[in-house]
């Protein structure tokens, strides 16, 4: 058998051993959960996790197995981030305002990875409502980077990146609004995909851009990112964005080859801001891909100085009008007064922090009556034009290449004070957002401070299969994705053994 411990194992290899009997689910979830014990302290990727109830799911699961079911991740441990409801385990969106908040039902993709046969290891640390690049926003307290502990792991879904990173997890749910799932994929060196808009339900999902927001998987590799989207995708009757829409089977894109593939290469991603060794390991990445057979095809998206600005119109217009429930009276704390209003007004000031405040405060202004049409409207006329430049692009193409993010992670606190910095950490992912369509980060080198870069693949609207085929195609020749930080590394731990039994 593989002699690796088993949090190093990814889930169809975890799958495989599960199968033959190596070990059980009760054997690999208590590996997790004395893993997370020991090195979560330091990088507080969890905010809840609750042994009994993994262990006795796993026990179950090892039942199952014994009977005969060969549900297709029957055992397997997943991290899920806390903006996705679970059934009787307490659901926070990072926000003091849902302190408490235990949902009566779970979230869609949840549902059906656990009908599946997973198993809720714990909810994952996030910026509030998921607003943020850098999981600072969280009123729980910031994630830190397993790869170095002064840097932020990315954001929103920061904790579910650095649970996969550091071997916490193998594989975690994220939720990507502008790119939550991507860019900490990217700055923790691990793979992150956003489905198209419509692919995944976003039924349970705490809404903070509606029609931006999609679930999408975090793992250890492009395999383990289409396992898992295959078994949430599809059509779902509590979601009616969801499209009706058959799922093609991802699997059986991985290994074909990109031979005569068209990558496009947007010479606008490619200028200013970017850390140099981002743009060379991006460059790098393409090359190998033109090495495998892919077209490597110089492209024009002009509309990219657009993305950010209207991206922080039409999300916060959303977020502002979502988050009106937060009111003290449905769910989660109430800060009690005299009268409803203040009861509300209390609720809400203490409830909520700043960066969420300020959103709301933004998207109420330009949804308001006189302002509405300067940039509310404007906002939406312009993302048509995003879309359309995409569209246009991708009559040439069939994917697009670009960093994930224009920097490594940044350290902690560096950007707290200065909103606009922070916002710009999402200059490429966004686009993706506002037009419906699906990308992935997977790793693609280091800087120089031993940091991971994150290579973006983006395809059209349901292209998901092309960016798992190209991805995947990357990863065979490559090993990037195979790299741990030192605390999850085997060297690491055989030293760490090795000092142990010393006399
Ligand atoms: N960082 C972006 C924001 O703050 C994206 C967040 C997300 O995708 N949830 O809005």
């Amino acid at each position: 058998m593989d002699p690796r411990p088993l949090h190093q194992w990814t889930v169809h290899q975890l799958l495989e051993g599960l199968g033959q009997g190596a070990f059980s689910a009760q054997e690999l979830a208590q590996h997790l959960l004395e893993r997370i014990q020991a090195v979560d302290p330091q990088l507080h990727a969890y905010l809840r996790v609750e042994p009994e109830r993994v262990l006795a799911q796993a026990r179950q699961a090892d039942r199952r197995r014994r009977s005969g079911d060969r549900s297709p991740l029957l055992g397997i441990p997943l991290a899920v981030k806390d903006v996705l409801v679970t059934r009787g385990v307490e659901t926070t969106a990072g926000s003091r305002i849902l302190q408490g908040f235990v949902p009566p039902y779970t979230a869609t993709a949840v549902a059906r990875l656990e009908a599946a046969g997973a198993i809720l290891l714990g909810k994952t640390n996030t910026d509030e409502f998921a607003m943020g690049s850098s999981t600072e926003n969280s009123a729980y307290g910031p994630t830190r980077n397993p790869w170095n502990l002064d840097r932020v792991p990315g954001g929103s879904s920061g904790g579910s990146a650095a649970a996969v990173a550091a071997r916490l997890a193998p594989a975690a749910l994220g939720t990507d609004t502008g790119g939550s799932v991507r860019q900490p994929a990217a700055l923790c060196g691990v793979v992150g995909l956003k489905p198209s808009y419509g692919r995944v339900s976003r039924h349970g999902l705490i809404a903070y851009g509606s029609s931006l927001d999609q679930v999408g998987p975090i793992a250890q590799d492009v395999a383990d990112a289409a396992l898992l989207l295959q078994i949430m995708a599809g059509p779902d009757p509590r979601d009616s964005t969801s499209l009706d829409t058959s799922v093609p089977d991802y699997r059986a894109v991985l290994g074909r080859t990109i031979q005569g593939l068209r990558i496009g290469l947007p010479q606008e991603y490619f200028t200013g801001g970017i850390q140099p060794e981002v743009d060379r390991a991006v460059r790098a990445a393409v090359a190998q891909l033109e090495d495998l057979g892919a077209t490597v095809v110089p492209i024009r998206l002009r509309t990219l100085e657009m993305a950010l600005p209207v991206y922080y119109l039409v999300a916060t217009a959303e977020a502002s009008a979502n988050l009106a429930r937060y009111d003290g009276i449905r769910y989660g704390r109430r800060t009690p007064a005299a009268t409803v209003m203040d009861t509300y007004r209390r609720t809400r000031g203490q409830g909520f922090g700043a960066e969420v405040k300020r959103r709301i405060m933004l998207g109420t202004y330009a949804l308001s009556a006189g302002y509405y049409d300067a940039y509310y409207l404007k906002a939406q006329q312009v993302r048509t034009l995003i879309r359309q430049d995409f569209e246009a692009a991708f009559q040439q193409v069939d994917v697009i290449a670009s960093p994930t993010s224009p920097t490594t992670a940044f350290r902690l606190g560096e950007r707290t004070e200065d909103p606009l910095q922070m916002y710009l950490a999402d200059i490429f992912t966004v686009s993706v957002n506002l037009t419906g369509m699906c990308a992935i980060s997977v790793p693609c080198g280091f800087d120089e401070a031993g940091l991971p870069i994150g290579l973006q693949l983006m395809g059209p609207h349901l292209g998901e299969e092309r960016i798992l085929q190209v991805a995947y195609a990357y990863q065979q020749v490559t090993e990037w994705h195979r790299r741990c930080p030192p605390s999850a590394s085997p060297e690491q731990e055989q030293a760490a053994r090795t000092r142990d039994s010393r006399p």
